[in-house]
């Protein structure tokens, strides 16, 4: 195995399957080669095999810390995230955490989406109260880092403040990170 380089979130892009077939931590698609667990990207040029090498940490996210992850359950003023990685280290990713959102109102006194189902998004720890995992948003640096589009699948592009498939045309909104749109992914 080659030296790991890039980190990645679980259904990142690897490869194409007609370069590398899928190693530890990753699956096939029809048309790609993602990885299943948070990590490091591995590839084995001999067997020609790319994979993740998941790098845990048993840490428990303390008030004040960033971390990544993906929303399970968007509601209206809350959402759930699977905690992924805090402070850049992928984690054992078993956290759960709820993410409370500032009830702003958008053009047309309709309520704004701050995060979808599936959006991978940066956060900060402002309570562990009870065991409870809390999050904020609320800064430049935090929020929606990637996000598909909810028509065709294909990842969003960032345009005007607001989210923008290059394939289909359709536009959504997000609280974004500031570096949403920016390259790959930084936990
Ligand atoms: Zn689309």
């Amino acid at each position: 195995m080659s030296k790991p380089d890039k980190k990645v979130l679980p259904g990142d892009f690897l490869a194409v399957p007609e370069e590398f077939l899928p190693g530890p931590n990753a699956y096939e698609t029809e048309d790609s080669v993602r990885a299943t667990h948070p990590g490091e990207v591995l590839r084995d040029l001999a067997k020609r095999e790319v994979g993740v090498k998941a790098t845990y940490v048993a840490k428990t996210p303390s008030v004040g810390d960033i971390v990544t992850g993906q929303i399970e359950v968007a509601q209206t003023s809350t959402a759930h995230m699977q905690i992924y990685y805090v402070n850049g280290a992928p984690t054992m990713g078993r956290f759960s955490s709820t993410i409370y959102m500032r009830m702003e109102r958008g053009g047309r006194g309709v309520r704004r989406t701050n995060v979808k189902l599936g959006d991978i998004v940066r956060a900060r720890v402002v309570s562990t109260m009870n065991g409870l995992i809390q999050l904020g948003i609320d800064e430049p640096h935090l929020g929606v880092v990637f996000a598909l589009c909810s028509v065709c699948g294909n990842p969003l592009a960032r345009a005007d403040g607001r989210a923008k498939c290059e394939e289909c045309g359709n536009v959504e909104e997000r609280k974004f990170a500031d570096d949403f749109g920016k390259g790959s992914v930084q936990p």
